[in-house]
């Protein structure tokens, strides 16, 4: 693989203008290149992307990618475009594209100029696509976002149940799945689900040193404690997350009201308003989202210098996730959750409605994130465990980057606590 190493340098600089691949990508890239089903876990911002989008743009055929959202698919085209002369070399397959467009995806594809083809799991299952890509030369099946795959993930899409079927359609392609979750539980489950067992598996490590985080417990007092939080943190992005649509419009009213700039962002609010409010945050016009966790997958935002829940969130993996938003570039980022048994209640009141099999894992989730709450060890060390990571809490780094470490609860606090329970 010595040649390989210097070429596959070269054509970093050549594509993407970095000189060095960061953390695990060479070795992961390699794995590829030796046709091997791999595996990679790798915290959110650590570069997942590049993992498949350099092997394909290196080996003949055309390598496919799945990934759940439209926006983060057409994100990346767009940024491969941009890398290249070709408009053709990668292309978005959708439901909502014309025949003309589709006749000509199919012409690039066919002639060899399109390198990367990025499809949703629910297009794939298309027969009329299947069909297609079977008479052309595939190099490698990318699956982004894979914990979609597997009910114990945060993100459970059906869809991706079928990927294995139809990849094997495709003849003996490797595959390579990608996710930022962590948990041994969804690892197995993506191992099993696609098949690939047999995968070479790399995780990084998910210690974020540069985040601060904290619990607070939630009062009625809330919403002030988070106007203080916020006007110390003055001119800083910030994303306060709430479980509800209500419960973010009630609180960027209260916000806007005591002067902060704010804006809400859900799923409720159209299309248009949502890409406003977004690109408003994004471009510094307001300083704060408040927002239900449709905001957030793939906003890459690198100064975002703390994340606020102002309700509990449904499980660590999320809390991992949407706080991973924090501290992008390397800089501060606090992490501040509001924590009452009330929202836990209220949350599991909410799944009872849920067919049985969700609502038990619903409930393990959610007793996780009320451990991680209540607990008075280190937070990085409870939630690194949680991902199957062992933590020094003594020399780690990031070590005293939390409340617990910072402001040890005394031992009658301890077991005050205790006694509640
Ligand atoms: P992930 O999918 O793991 O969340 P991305 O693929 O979106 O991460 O990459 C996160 C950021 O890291 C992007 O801005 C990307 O350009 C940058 N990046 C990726 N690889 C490198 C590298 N080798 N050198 C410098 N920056 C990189
Ligand atoms: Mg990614």
């Amino acid at each position: 693989m010595n040649s390989n190493e210097i070429d596959i340098h070269k054509e970093l600089k050549k594509y993407f203008g970095f000189s060095q691949f960061k953390g695990l990508q060479e070795q992961v890239i390699k794995s590829l290149l030796n046709k091997e089903n791999t595996f990679v876990i790798m915290p959110t911002g650590g570069g997942k992307s590049l993992c498949y989008q350099l092997p394909a743009l290196i080996q003949e055929g055309t390598a496919i990618i799945v990934s759940p959202l439209i926006a983060l698919m057409k994100n990346q085209v767009d940024a491969i475009r941009s890398l290249s002369s070709e408009n053709g070399v990668a292309h978005v397959l959708n439901s909502s594209l014309t025949k003309t467009e589709i006749t000509q995806v199919k012409k690039d594809i066919t002639s060899g100029l399109t390198k990367l083809l990025y499809v949703a799991p629910e297009s794939l299952t298309k027969d009329e696509y299947v069909t297609f890509l079977q008479t052309v030369p595939i190099s490698f099946v990318a699956i982004d976002e894979a914990h979609c795959i597997s009910e114990w993930g945060h993100d459970f899409r059906p869809e991706y149940r079928n990927l294995k079927h139809i990849i094997k359609q495709l003849g003996d392609v490797p595959i390579i799945g990608l996710t930022a979750t962590a948990t041994p539980k969804v690892q197995e489950d993506i191992l099993k689900n696609l098949d690939m067992t047999d995968a070479t598996t790399f995780k990084a490590s998910f210690n974020r040193p540069n985040l601060y985080y904290e619990v607070r417990t939630k009062t009625k007092n809330v919403e002030s404690d988070i106007i203080r939080f916020i006007k110390q943190h003055k001119g800083k992005s910030g994303i306060i997350y709430c479980l509800s649509r209500k419960k973010v419009e009630a609180v960027a009213e209260v916000l806007q009201v005591n002067g902060i700039s704010a804006v809400p962002y859900h799923a409720g609010l159209d299309a248009k308003t949502r890409a406003k409010h977004q690109d408003m945050f994004l471009m510094e016009d307001v300083d704060v989202v408040v927002a239900t966790i449709a905001f957030g997958m793939g906003i890459d935002k690198p100064d975002v210098r703390f994340v606020i829940h102002h309700d509990i969130p449904k499980s660590l993996e999320s809390y991992y996730q949407e706080t991973g938003r924090a501290g992008r570039d390397g800089g501060e980022g606090h992490c501040l959750a509001y924590y009452s048994y009330k929202d836990v209640e209220k949350l599991e009141k909410f799944m009872s409605g849920k067919p049985v099999a969700e609502q038990e894992i619903g409930f393990a989730l959610l007793q996780e994130v009320v451990a991680y709450a209540e607990t008075s060890m280190s937070r990085r060390r409870f939630l690194l465990h949680y991902f199957g990571e062992e933590f020094d809490d003594v020399n780690g780094e990031g070590a005293d980057m939390d409340d617990n470490v910072r402001n040890p609860k005394s031992k009658v606090e301890a077991i005050d606590q205790v006694v509640k329970l």
